[in-house]
């Protein structure tokens, strides 16, 4: 069963993800990000304890009750998402010539950070990798160690080749789901880092 609003498929289980996309017109929000992102790199281990460490310290949600339902938001999209990436992956990755774990480009955001410190969940130990042309360190034999929802985003957000038509074979339905759901995922990251960002730029 799903519910419709403005154009939007959501499963109905997903009644935080519904609750926001019914707060949302169809304009993309206003980003108040204007630095570039200092942790989305190759980074050394130290280094990230260091840069960890400090965004820990100077952490203050300016709004913590909106950004806690926009994280709760992101959780729940993710969790929902994780079986069919994870089938996916199991259909898709042992044949795979083109890892793309390995490949530059993929790191934590600090819209990634931000999330986990509203969830009070852990950050991650490392960056993917601390040097660029390095595999990623969460990547082990079975796959990647870690939880979706600790994972870097666009480890869910990108879908291969393979994927793309694995779900494009899925009923139109389906396809809408799962797209509206990481689309408003993307959204709620985007409001997550403006809100941020907002009180960043007011300490500033
Ligand atoms: S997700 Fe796609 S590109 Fe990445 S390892 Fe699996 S099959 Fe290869
Ligand atoms: S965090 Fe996990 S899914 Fe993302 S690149 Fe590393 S091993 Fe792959």
């Amino acid at each position: 069963m799903t519910r419709r609003k403005k154009g939007v498929h959501l499963p109905a289980e997903l009644t935080i993800l519904t609750r926001l996309s019914q707060e949302y017109g169809h304009a993309e929000p206003a980003i108040a990000q204007a630095a570039p992102d200092r942790f989305k790199q190759p980074v050394a281990e130290e280094q990230w304890r260091r840069l960890t460490r400090e965004l820990r310290e100077n952490f203050a949600a300016p709004d913590r009750k909106r950004m806690q339902l926009l994280a709760t938001g992101i959780r729940e999209g993710l969790l929902w998402c994780d079986e069919t990436m994870d089938r996916y992956c199991r259909l898709t990755c042992p044949g795979c010539r083109d890892f793309c774990c390995d490949a530059d480009g993929i790191y934590f955001d600090l819209a990634d950070l931000i999330y986990l410190l509203v969830l009070e969940s852990d950050l991650p130990a490392g960056q993917t990798r601390p040097r660029r042309g390095d595999p990623c360190r969460y990547l082990a034999r079975e796959g990647c160690i870690l939880p979706r929802m600790c994972r870097p985003f666009i480890c869910t957000w990108y879908l291969c080749e393979p994927q793309m038509a694995l779900l494009a074979a899925e009923p139109i339905p389906f396809q809408k789901k799962l797209t509206a759901v990481l689309q408003l995922v993307r959204r709620c990251r985007q409001q997550l880092l403006a809100l941020h960002e907002g009180q960043a730029a007011a300490n500033r």
